[in-house]
């Protein structure tokens, strides 16, 4: 059975999309099969593998409003192992037709249901809000990762995320963990990002990913090719960042509870953790 990790975060531009393509790539490059979800009617996450709205007949608007069987809808990802469920701007009609639909916190979980059998991870690239299409994509998952950029005000907001986690855990998805936070665009060349990045590890000092993914020209370059950054320029930082990170995923994964490095804590008990405690945004802390 798959493990679902939704890529959320309220703030626009901090980086999901180009983690959820990158992360899915570079763990389809360890050899997993991975299904990336394209749940922003933006479709970045589906252009930037390649796939062209023009060829796209059905898309993940399909499966949850049209009842469509996902199987169809899947198509070939940039690279071995890894296959797309794509989006196109139908999907923002969605958000509106869920709100008056039955069961419309549950219709992805519904419809990845049949493919959970096919894939070891399930990535979903969620908006840039806290609507039905995020809530959706917490309800189908086991997970969620949160890009921040490494920034001032990276923080800001994360309560809020973390009130949805938790009223999506209570409500209807009492599995659900936060897998970590994820220090995106960083700039080694400032003192801005290296104290962003000890705030955020002073705050959330279990919960940060230990992969820090830098600021790279290389990294906005890629989607304009159709192209993950390990196709596009595998050698990269990059690309090697986001390798460190699919390990780091995977891992997370694999490690039993009270092995490895303390991220097992991270990963398998949440329940102490800031899900639990979105009221204070600050539930890392012991
Ligand atoms: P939205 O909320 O609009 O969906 P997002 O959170 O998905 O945005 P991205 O689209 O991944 O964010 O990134 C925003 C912009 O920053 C894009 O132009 C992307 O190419 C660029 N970008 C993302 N990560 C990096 C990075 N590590 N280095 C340089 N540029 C980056
Ligand atoms: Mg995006």
């Amino acid at each position: 059975m798959a493990r679902i990790i939704a890529i959320t975060n309220q703030k626009g531009g901090v980086g999901k999309t180009t983690t959820a393509i990158n992360l899915s790539a570079c763990m389809a490059t360890l050899g997993r099969k991975v299904l990336m979800v394209d749940m922003d009617p933006q479709g970045n996450a589906t252009s930037g593998v390649g796939i062209e709205r023009a060829d796209i007949d059905e898309c993940v608007y399909d499966v949850i409003i049209g009842g469509s069987d996902s199987r169809r809808v899947v198509r070939p990802g940039p690279i071995e192992g890894m296959e797309v469920l794509p989006s196109t701007l139908d999907l923002a009609a969605a958000e509106i037709e869920l709100a008056t639909e039955i069961s419309r916190e549950t219709r992805l979980r519904a419809g990845l249901e049949p493919l959970r059998e096919n894939y070891e991870y399930i990535v979903i690239d969620c908006p840039p809000a806290l609507g039905l299409l995020t809530i959706n994509s917490l309800v189908a998952a086991n997970e969620t990762l949160i890009p921040i950029q490494s920034e001032y005000y990276a923080l800001e907001g994360l309560v809020y995320l973390f009130g949805t986690v938790q009223r999506v855990k209570q409500h209807v998805n009492s599995g659900l963990k936060i897998s970590g936070v994820l220090l995106t665009m960083f700039d080694v060349r400032t003192n801005l990002s290296k104290d962003v990045e000890k705030e955020v590890r002073r705050e959330y000092p279990r919960m940060t990913m230990r992969t820090v993914i830098p600021r790279t020209v290389r990294l906005s370059e890629a989607p304009a090719y159709g192209k993950p950054i390990i196709l596009y320029e595998p050698s990269s930082k990059g690309a090697l960042a986001y390798m460190e990170l699919a390990k780091e995923v995977v891992q997370s994964g694999e490690e039993g509870p009270g092995q490895g490095t303390g991220r097992a804590d991270r990963f398998g008990g949440v329940e102490g953790g800031a899900a639990t405690r979105g009221d204070t945004g600050k539930g890392d802390k012991a």
